[in-house]
């Protein structure tokens, strides 16, 4: 069978491109090597009772045209971010895109005639809006995917594609499988081993991988949020944290009393450094 387009990856860019490409009347396949759909805004599930762990997105900048699709296409209900995420630096908190100033100013000095930069486009002196799903990047996963059965898409988890051979019908090669397409998508974090055209074969490079530990903390204290965000860049252990509980709680979970944080933390100092100089070294910056 020869598919119109194939798609490599389900992160939510690849998932709303198979749709377009499905109403141009295309036949289209998704394949993902994980078991999860949504790449970085998937979800690990945990044990029983406890809720599904939100992997990596947990930020979202306003744009008009995105809220648009958003709430009327995927009929998401959005909630602004209480407080408003933070940039946290040696105990100095900053608006999140403080940088953005700086891009403009620089934009402001440039010599005249020069091409403006993408920063410098998209350079606001009013920081941004943050805004976030109201029951989490996991109910934006679950919207994409209804409306993608809606569109009769076909999605495949567990396949991990290798290498591609480029031709009239492109081949995407799998451990067990080869898939035919006429046209390929590949997501640009994805992860593959070789490309070939025309008998010249490319060897990709490995991708760099940023790991951390996610940990989910349930801490004793309901009082209101002192961060929905916090990025913090200097800090040698804590790469970002997050407050969950409302998005929990929409999931219908009840937190009982407790909030539950998100820390990433790099792996390699975690390990070193251990649990109690832990809560010594970073609580102080976020209170
Ligand atoms: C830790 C983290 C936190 C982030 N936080 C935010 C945030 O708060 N706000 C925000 O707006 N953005 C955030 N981002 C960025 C955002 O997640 C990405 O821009 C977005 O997910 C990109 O979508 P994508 O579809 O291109 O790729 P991804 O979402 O990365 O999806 C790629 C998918 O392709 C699959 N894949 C890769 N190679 C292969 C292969 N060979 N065969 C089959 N499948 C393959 C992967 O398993 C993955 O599921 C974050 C990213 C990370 C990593």
């Amino acid at each position: 069978m020869v598919y119109d387009c194939i798609l490599i990856g389900s992160g939510p860019v690849n998932l709303i491109e198979a749709m377009f490409l499905s109403k141009q009347g295309k036949k289209v396949l998704v394949l993902e090597q994980s078991e999860y759909i949504g790449g970085a805004w998937g979800k690990v599930p945990l044990k029983k009772g406890l809720p599904d762990f939100q992997l990596g997105c947990h930020i979202w900048d306003i744009e008009p045209k995105a809220l648009n699709f958003l709430s009327e296409f995927l009929d998401m209900d959005l909630a602004k971010m209480k407080p408003q995420p933070e940039f946290v630096f040696r105990g100095i908190k900053l608006p999140y895109d403080w940088k953005n100033l700086l891009f403009y100013i620089r934009g402001m000095l440039r010599p005249k005639g020069e091409m403006e930069s993408v920063s410098f486009n998209k350079a606001r002196i009013i920081p941004a809006k943050y805004i976030y799903p109201a029951g989490g990047s996991l109910q934006f996963i679950d919207r994409l995917l209804d409306r993608t059965k809606d569109f009769g898409i076909e999605i495949r988890t567990g396949v991990k594609i290798n290498k591609l051979e480029i031709g009239e019908f492109t081949k995407a090669i799998s451990k067990r499988d080869v898939f035919h397409t006429k046209e390929i998508v590949i997501t640009s974090v994805a992860q593959l081993k070789s490309i070939s055209k025309n008998g010249e074969e490319f060897i990709l490079p490995e991708p760099r991988l940023v790991n951390y530990i996610h940990c989910h903390l349930l801490i004793n204290d309901l009082t209101a949020a002192k961060f929905s965000y916090a990025r913090l860049p200097g800090n040698s252990l804590i790469h970002r944290v997050s407050d969950e509980t409302d998005h929990v709680k929409t999931h219908g979970v009840g937190m009982k009393g407790k909030k539950l944080i998100l820390a990433a933390v790099y792996p390699e100092l975690y390990h070193k450094i251990g649990k109690e100089k832990t809560r010594e070294h970073d609580y102080a910056e976020l209170t």
